[in-house]
Formats: structure tokens, sequence, C-alpha cells
């Protein structure tokens, strides 16, 4: 379930209530069930914004995993081992309108566009890899974290490990979702 905390005065409460917020006992907090909820404007008033500085974080997680698959080049047609950070539990940033706030996600997913990364995590992920690092693609006309071939140092970028139908981050088979190996970071 994806997650809004809210922020509800008590005497706010009923009114929260029947607009579809849930309680969260354990937390004692409001929320929002992301996955019923439509319409987000009726909350805005009980949601916390933040103001977002250029460079800070728009993902932040306690604990990831390297997800690893194989890819064939598409310059050299070799195999090439790739990595990419996998999450299970992770709070993103979420924008509605021009306000700016944190959502709590536990639908595991493989990351793709990391233009960022705490030095934590690059590195543990230069301990796999010697083939993952900041590149310029003409493709996303920007610069962020990516796998390059083993074999001739081809840049294989996001949109084709991640969007393109079975290649090694978007698997449409059982036999290519077993290709996908996750270790702890
Ligand atoms: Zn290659």
């Amino acid at each position: 379930m994806n997650r809004i905390d809210l922020k509800v005065p008590y005497v706010q409460k009923d009114q929260a209530k029947q607009l579809g917020a849930r309680w969260d006992g354990e937390n004692k907090v409001w929320y929002l069930d992301m996955e019923v909820i439509s319409d987000l404007e009726p909350f805005l008033r009980w949601i916390v914004h933040i103001e977002l500085e250029e460079n800070d974080p728009t993902i932040k997680s306690n604990e990831f995993f390297i997800a690893k698959s194989v890819q064939s080049c598409w310059k050299c047609k070799k195999n090439t081992r790739v990595y990419s950070f996998y999450l299970e539990e992770y709070d993103s940033i979420h924008v509605h309108d021009d306000k700016v706030f944190w959502m709590q996600n536990d639908l595991p997913t493989i990351i793709e566009g990391v233009e960022f990364l705490n030095p934590e995590a690059l590195e543990a992920m230069e301990v796999v890899t010697g083939s993952y690092s900041n590149d310029y693609s003409k493709f996303a006309r920007s610069r962020y974290y990516m796998n390059h071939c083993e074999n001739c140092k081809a840049k294989q970028g996001d949109f084709f490990l991640h969007c393109e139908p079975g290649n090694a981050f978007c698997p449409v088979t059982k036999d290519e979702v077993e290709r996908i190996t996750i270790y702890r970071g």
C-alpha cells in the first residue's frame, strides 16, 4: 500500500474519516491509502508539505538491495551483467499541483534514473560492479548512474534496461524474471 500521513487536529477527525482517511492505531496517525483515494484535494490542508531544494533526495529508504540481471549488449551483442537498486519499502516525493510531500511505499520496486546517490549505496554498488557510474544519456538528456557493458564499455541506458519488454529489468516471462537476483545492500 502507498500511503500519505496526515496531520489532523483532533476536532477535525470525524471530517477526515468521512472523507476517507484511515486511522493507524499503532502509530496514532491518520493516513490516506493511495490505492483507494483518487482525489487529494480535500486532504491537502492536512498533508505536511515540504520545500524541496535542488539536489535534495526524492527517495529515502532505511535499507536497500541490489538487483542483478543479464542483458545482451545493444552494441557488441555479448551478454553483460547489469545492476540496479531494489527497494522494498521507501518514501518518495509526491507532487500535487505546486505542493510537495512524502509518500510511503511498500510495493517493491527497481529504481531507475538515479541522479544522486547516498555514498554508502554507491560504494555497495561499486563493490559488486565496476561498470555502474554517472554518465550522460542522450536519450534522457541528463546525467544519471547507469550500467556499462562489461565487454565493450558501451552505455546500457535505463530506458533500454527497464522499459523495453524482455530486457534485463523489464521481464515479461517467468524465465526472464528468474534472471534477476536480489542481494542485500
Ligand atoms: Zn558491449
